[in-house]
């Protein structure tokens, strides 16, 4: 079993491709951070689903 995981979204901000490594062990959790590319903050949720599989989502701060 891997409890960490990589995923591939899309800033909210800058639209351009990040990759994250999900710390799958957590099944369900919320944090922010910084886009590598725009540096702006990304509010991230993360569930793992019932396969072990990340789904995240990315929302901007400022909404
Ligand atoms: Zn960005």
């Amino acid at each position: 079993m891997t409890l960490l995981d990589s995923v591939t979204l899309q800033c909210p901000y800058c639209w351009e491709s990040i990759e994250l490594l999900i710390d799958c062990s957590v099944d369900q959790q919320s944090y922010v951070e910084d886009c590598s590319v725009c540096c702006r903050p990304i509010h991230l949720e993360v569930m793992v689903d019932a396969s072990g599989e990340p789904v995240v989502q990315a929302y901007r701060d400022d909404d």
